[in-house]
């Protein structure tokens, strides 16, 4: 059986290789540094998806923020372990001489740019619709999504009619079709709040600020989502938005679009109650504008705990997203899993005040020394698997209360790799998912009984759903 990924960036780290198209680096190619810098290495080059038998992947475009290309400590950190960066693109990019639609296109471009391996004998099949789907074991199939609501500016950022317009382009579906855009990213963006996600630059950019999805947000979700003029609804994802904004796009669309699934790319969960949540301490930062709020470790299955940040999925979100007929990606960012020490979060003083977290006593339950010192490798690897699991089996205990055991038709993997993501020691590349499979199915048995859960299905055929036949399945309900 092939593999799935709901989620990777196997162009993102090549296009940044030179603003000149003919002196990029291949999207083919593994880039390796000399030093282990596991952020900066190729995770998903197409040689790697292909290594691991992936032959169906969703991609994200995705144009770099400016203050991310901006910013002196990116640089410093690819500066130092690369040349394969250039530098005089990544200083265009951040004072903003591409509007970002233009620097998204010409991404597009360089991701389409070589269809074929360097050998000449494995190709990629960018998808118009599941029914193009090649079988071939030489053959990526990929289908394009949109990472971020700022990719569709132009030159003049935040303007309604021209963002709108930008969209409908793709809308027409030709020549390429888009299965899903992510509202928001790590950076302001005018269509609604985001979750903090940017814990590597303190740039007021990444800090949220005000409450919810803005009048732009639902214009542009009501354009996306719409089958007007026979033109085929882009999904929304979640992954981004802030608890408050995605509470109300769950409301917009159930009002106005009730047949519309969720999607929920490359996801952790937070392994509680949006009502409820381990709040140890929080208080005012008048220099950023922002709530601080600092969590209790939340305990979990087999040693492991959740990261608690808002970024991930409270129950209520799982259940919303399960209710919908919507699918969940599992990311492989350790840091999403709950792997390490928690930092604190930021949030609006307006969202905090509407979320009324207060704090809570410590939750009981083991959680594993975060000193990890005494481990052999083998060690850590398999407890960010169990990390892995627990997501997945928190997401399958929420979801069975109300669409039973098709919850775990509704899981999938979203890996995130190459989006600067320090993956999970168990796979830390696309030419891994066979071990990553193999992993699920010999250790989900035990930690479901952990759970409390009975499997419906042998653990190896709910494997094949999580790294393929899910993904499959949701692709030929919706992109058709
Ligand atoms: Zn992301």
């Amino acid at each position: 059986m092939p593999h799935f990924d709901l989620h990777c960036h196997p162009d993102f780290k090549s296009f940044l290789s030179s603003e000149v198209p003919s002196r990029r680096l291949s999207s083919w190619d593994e880039i390796r540094y000399k030093v282990n810098f596991r952020i900066l290495r190729s995770q998903a080059s197409h040689k790697q998806l292909f290594d691991g038998d992936v032959r169906l992947a969703v991609v994200p475009l995705y144009a770099l923020e400016q203050p991310i290309a901006a910013h002196w400590a990116i640089k410093l950190l690819l500066g130092k372990f690369s040349r394969l960066v250039d530098f005089n693109f990544m200083d265009r990019i951040g004072d903003g001489t591409f509007p970002y639609f233009n620097l998204m296109t010409s991404g597009l471009g360089h991701l389409a740019s070589e269809v074929k391996d360097p050998g000449g004998r494995k190709k990629l099949n960018f998808l118009s619709s599941i029914n193009d789907l090649s079988a071939d074991s030489d053959t990526l199939n990929i289908v394009l999504s949109v990472e971020g609501g700022h990719n569709f500016f132009g030159n003049n950022a935040g303007d309604s009619e021209e963002t709108l317009s930008k969209l409908e382009m793709f809308k027409s579906g030709q020549p390429w079709r888009l299965f899903y855009i992510t509202l928001t990213h790590l950076m302001r963006s005018g269509y609604c709040n985001q979750a903090f996600g940017m814990k590597l630059i303190n740039d007021e950019a990444f800090y949220p600020a005000g409450k919810g999805v803005s009048d732009l947000g639902k214009a542009f979700i009501r354009k996306a989502l719409s089958s007007e003029n026979g033109q085929k609804p882009i999904l929304i994802d979640i992954k981004h938005m802030s608890a408050v904004s995605r509470m109300e796009y769950y409301a917009l669309r159930k009002a106005e679009f009730p047949h519309i699934p969720i999607m929920a790319s490359h996801m952790g969960v937070t392994g509680c109650s949006r009502t409820n949540p381990p709040l140890k301490e929080a208080h005012w930062d008048g220099e950023k504008n922002c709530m601080v709020a600092t969590y209790h470790p939340y305990p979990a299955l087999s040693g492991t705990k959740f990261n608690s940040w808002s970024i991930n999925l409270y129950d209520e979100d799982i259940t919303e997203i399960a209710e919908s007929n919507g699918l969940i990606g599992l990311s492989l960012d350790q840091r999403i899993m709950g792997v390490g020490k928690d930092s604190p979060e930021l949030f609006s003083q307006e969202e905090w005040d509407s979320l009324g977290f207060a704090p809570t006593g410590k939750p009981g339950g083991k959680v594993i020394k975060e000193d990890d010192t005494y481990m052999t490798s083998r060690q850590i690897a398999r407890l960010h698997l169990r990390y892995l699991l627990n997501n997945l089996l928190h997401i399958v205990k929420v979801g069975r209360q109300s669409v039973g055991d098709q919850i775990w038709d509704q899981v999938c993997i979203g890996s995130d790799f190459d989006g600067l993501i320090d993956p999970i020691d168990y796979c830390r590349t696309s030419a891994k998912f066979p071990d990553l499979k193999k992993g699920i199915e010999k250790h989900l048995p035990e930690m479901a009984s952990e759970a409390g859960l009975s499997l419906p299905a042998p653990a190896r055929v709910l494997a094949d759903k999580i790294m393929y036949k899910n993904g499959l399945a949701f692709l030929q309900k919706h992109f058709v």
